[in-house]
């Protein structure tokens, strides 16, 4: 069972045939939108296969751009189980549009909150305080997806109740590998970002969020078999735990 919690199935340059390959090993996608004019389309992908489920979002990124489609994020929020990619980017050319992006993350967390919480995917560049101080007294399950936040910011987003979602890239350095070994076992999951990351200069696809598992079972000391249990056991819990999925 391979389970990718944080994938842009729609970015691929060809998403039907990444969709068709994931139904054909069953591999549970949450496959998640930039904007919220993607989420028809997006929701596409996954037409007749459960095990692909589409995340309504507003990528931190280019809110600066499309601060019109908020209002369309509201209208669509009602049939969306799940929402992301959304969040804060603190980063090198976003931070000029902090002040929109901050607007626009609040907005969103107001109107999750108002509709009675959701899981969301969340995106936290350079903006990890920023993101937590907003997400308190949110209801819902966030999950930090790709966190690089320091060690005590991931302390505070354990404590307000946080899960996390862990790719093949982040691994790769040591602060992410650190940073996993941190994290609570029962809160961590499998994504790949993709297209957005790539290993050994190649493009990762949602199965290869199943090479997180090795990594995972040496810092958890068990081997891969036990590692592969822990994170279905925890998709399993994400998914039952809350009453919105
Ligand atoms: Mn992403």
């Amino acid at each position: 069972m391979s389970i990718d919690v944080h994938c842009h199935l729609d970015l691929y340059p060809e998403p039907f045939k990444v969709a068709e390959e994931c139904k054909k090993r069953g591999i549970y996608v949450l496959s998640v939108t930039t904007t919220p004019k993607a989420w028809n389309g997006t929701c596409k992908l996954a037409d007749d296969c459960p095990r692909i489920r589409t995340a309504l979002g507003f990528h931190p990124q280019i809110v600066h751009q499309r601060s019109h489609e908020l209002e369309l994020f509201d209208t669509l929020l009602s049939s969306a189980n799940y929402v992301g990619e959304i969040g804060l980017d603190g980063g090198r050319g976003f931070k000029d549009h902090w002040k929109v992006q901050l607007k626009v993350f609040q907005h969103i967390l107001r109107s999750v909150n108002n509709a009675g919480g959701r899981i969301m995917t969340i995106h936290s560049r350079a903006s990890a305080a920023a993101v937590l101080d907003v997400l308190l007294g949110v209801d819902g399950i966030p999950i930090l997806h790709w966190f690089t936040g320091t060690q005590s910011q991931l302390k505070k987003a354990i404590d307000i109740g946080c899960w996390f979602s862990i790719n093949p890239s982040m691994l790769e350095t040591k602060k992410g590998y650190d940073l996993a070994r941190m994290m609570p076992k029962e809160r961590v999951l499998t994504e790949t970002d993709g297209p957005f990351t790539k290993l050994s200069g190649r493009f990762l696809y949602p199965w290869d969020a199943s090479l997180v598992i090795g990594k995972m079972a040496c810092i958890w000391k068990c081997d891969i078999r036990e590692a592969e249990a822990i994170i279905e056991h925890n998709f399993k819990q994400l998914l039952l735990g809350n009453s919105f999925s």
